[in-house]
């Protein structure tokens, strides 16, 4: 069989990263996207892959990305994140708007500029990365919740309306998984980021990468439509088990 091409959006940490390795690992051409190229590049260059310049956010950047991409089997909507936890009473708007930009709207550029390749590869995947925020809500979350819950909604969508095409559709719902995420959330708050991992095993970015391509590896007539991973001691938004 030949090659084929995964596409990883948000490649330069944390799941992206793991995935973009787990891909190549599993004998995928992986083309790796983000916006620092200075964490891409050396990332590439160690799974024989590609790293290209993309913002999710700029539909220039998005084009200019996916003309540098000749084919695509596999896409992972990944790019996303959270910022602030505010009550709906302190809605922050910028803090929406990047994450609405970011998670919704940049899954949807990504999608909507390599479904054509992906269905004239004859056997196309598109994998999104939620979270279990996109099938719940808690308080603070509002922004993310609301947010993921939308990216779930256009992922699924795709599933019933590509129903006959070349096409895979799988939905990754992730609970708690040690990256960036929280310290980003909390604009650099090292401390108040700590505190979300303090006294239990969070999943870790190659738990979910692992989860990721074996969704990938599975024959074309396969399609895994929904994954939902936590860590033990999580049960959703709000409880978990302390030590
Ligand atoms: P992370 O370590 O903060 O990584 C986020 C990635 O997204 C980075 O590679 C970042 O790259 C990229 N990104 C952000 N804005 C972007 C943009 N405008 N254009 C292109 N790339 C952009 O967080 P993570 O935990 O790996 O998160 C990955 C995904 O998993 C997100 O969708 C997140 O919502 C989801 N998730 C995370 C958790 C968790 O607990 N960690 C749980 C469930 C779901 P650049 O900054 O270089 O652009």
């Amino acid at each position: 069989m030949s090659t084929r091409t995964a596409v990883i959006t948000g490649a330069s940490a944390g799941i992206g990263a793991a995935t973009a390795k787990a891909l190549a690992h599993a004998g995928f051409q992986v083309v790796l996207g983000a916006r620092r190229l200075e964490l891409l590049k050396p990332l590439a260059d160690e799974l024989g892959g590609t790293a290209l310049p993309l913002d999710v956010t700029d539909a220039d950047s998005v084009a200019s990305f996916v003309e540098q991409v000749p084919e695509c089997h596999v896409l992972v909507n990944n790019a996303g994140g959270a910022r602030g936890l505010e009550r709906v009473e302190d809605a922050d708007e910028e803090h929406w708007r990047w994450m609405w930009e970011t998670n919704v709207l940049g899954t949807l550029r990504m999608t909507k500029a390599l479904l054509p390749k992906l269905v004239a590869s004859g056997d196309g995947h598109v994998i999104t990365v939620t979270s279990i925020a996109g099938h719940e809500v808690y308080d603070g979350g509002s922004g993310y919740t609301s947010a993921k819950h939308a990216q779930s909604a256009l992922h699924r969508t795709l599933r019933s309306e590509h129903l006959g095409d070349p096409l895979r559709i799988t939905e990754i719902v992730p609970g708690m998984v040690e990256t960036d995420f929280s310290l980003n959330r909390f604009d650099g708050d090292a401390e108040r980021a700590a505190k979300v991992y303090q006294g239990l095993d969070p999943l870790t970015a190659e738990d979910v990468a692992e989860v990721i391509a074996f969704a990938a590896t599975r024959p074309p007539h396969v399609n895994l439509d929904q994954i939902v991973l936590k860590p033990r001691a999580q049960l959703n938004g709000s409880r978990f088990h302390r030590q």
